[in-house]
């Protein structure tokens, strides 16, 4: 394995923590995370284990391992698997590129004997540090990962956690027994990161009992073992996916609606003729705009924006204005056709705002109407449609009354693409 070596440049508070990591010879670069995935997962309730199972299109230990594969901080990535499940796992690994991956280990009948294991097989490589985490915990932030790292360099060990808010019970036969003082009460996630040696030389030295008395994380081996292990902030999105609803409710957050905006800009020059057309209205003037369409400069504004917002190309490329079916089209079409593309993507339009920039005509006694006519379009209400207009205090173009220009806004409501 590639050993990097620690040089000064790379830390940017020379008094601070990590000016301690270089005093005391750690190596905070080489950093190796074992991902646990060794476990059968009773409570799951399938015939795959829970780490196996998908989420938001990947399976959850592909997840779990690309998290931490792609943190620049993290040298390499370990799973511990069941020896059952190679096949499971050399199916998932090929969902996508995961770098800087090891070969798997097998791991114990236990959580603890898996780590163990894992940390066994580390040996060979021997790293300065070991972020130990749990195959189903596949939202770890990569700012979580970061602060335990930066934790380890002035503590032997660190785990991400998350103090209890909620009130505590203990119970005797379904019925409350007494309130449980939750003050000083954190709940531990992983990862939980430690010094290699430290770590290792603790679970060698802890007890394997059975796997109902064996500990359940590594912060409790290091315990045992006399390390003091900080506590830094976890996130609440690191969950573990323990059950089946566990793992809907991590799809339906994922697969959760996002709003996305696009905008859009538009000119057109005036030309001879008696009226102009903004956002469908027809509107007496004493010229025209000029345009292979009917230059509803609003509604192109709009076609633009709401194309924008969900990344499909412009007018142009769908209208293009060679095209003789588009020769004095009326550009509600134009309108049409982008909010039909949004309705497909499952999408719907929240709303959008619609700036017209000219000297004249005068666009407020025309705005209701117009509004009017976007939502007939549009299919959506009047308070999401909003339309404004500005002059450029007789400077430039628009000033000098050669043309009309518009700007629009939109903004999307559409499922996550992933
Ligand atoms: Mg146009």
């Amino acid at each position: 394995m590639k050993k990097h070596v620690c040089k000064l440049e790379h830390f940017g508070d020379p008094f601070g923590q990590k000016f301690y990591a270089i005093c005391y010879g750690i190596d905070m670069s080489s950093c190796i995370a074992l991902v646990v995935g060794a476990g059968r997962g009773h409570r799951f309730g399938s015939e795959v284990p829970k780490q196996y199972g998908h989420v938001g299109g990947y399976p959850v230990i592909w997840r779990t391992l690309a998290a931490f594969a792609g943190h620049p901080k993290i040298t390499a990535v370990r799973a511990v698997i069941h020896p059952d499940d190679r096949n499971l796992y050399d199916a998932v690994i090929a969902s996508g590129e995961i770098p800087n991956l090891l070969e798997p280990v097998f791991g114990g009948p236990s959580r603890q004997q898996s780590v163990c294991l894992g940390l066994e097989s580390l040996v060979a490589l021997n790293p300065e540090l070991v972020l130990i985490h749990d195959a189903a915990r596949p939202f770890v932030s990569g700012d979580t990962i970061e602060r335990v790292i930066e934790a380890l360099a002035s503590s032997k060990g660190a785990i991400a956690a998350l103090p209890v808010h909620d009130t505590l019970k203990s119970s005797a036969e379904g019925f409350v027994k007494t309130t449980v003082d939750r003050t000083g009460l954190w709940r531990a996630q992983t990862p939980q990161g430690f010094q290699f040696i430290d770590i290792l030389e603790a679970h060698r030295s802890c007890p394997k009992n059975s796997p109902e008395t064996e500990l359940t994380d590594d912060a409790a081996v290091a315990e045992k073992a006399g390390m003091a292990v900080e506590l830094v902030a976890g996130n609440p999105d690191n969950i573990k996916i323990t059950t089946m609803d566990d793992l809907k409710l991590a799809e339906q957050n994922l697969t959760s609606m996002e709003y996305r905006t696009g905008m859009g800009f538009d000119v057109h020059r005036f030309c001879k003729g008696d009226q102009v057309t903004l956002c469908g209205v027809s509107i007496p003037h004493a010229f025209a705009l000029d345009g292979h369409s009917d230059a509803d400069v609003a509604l192109h504004a709009l076609t633009d924006a709401l194309l924008g917002a969900i990344g499909a190309e412009d007018i142009g490329s769908h209208f293009p204005p060679g095209d003789g079916r588009w020769k004095d089209a009326s550009s509600d079409q134009f309108l049409g056709h982008a909010r039909n593309l949004i309705s497909k993507q499952g999408g719907e339009i929240v709303n959008v705002d619609l700036t017209l920039i000219c000297e004249d005509p005068k666009i407020g006694p025309h705005r209701q109407a117009m509004r009017e006519a976007v939502a007939t379009v549009l299919g959506i209400q009047q308070h999401r449609i909003s339309v404004k207009a500005t002059t450029t205090e007789q400077l430039g173009f628009t000033g000098r009354k050669e043309g009309i220009a518009a700007q629009a806004v939109a903004t999307v409501k559409t499922a996550r693409l992933a």
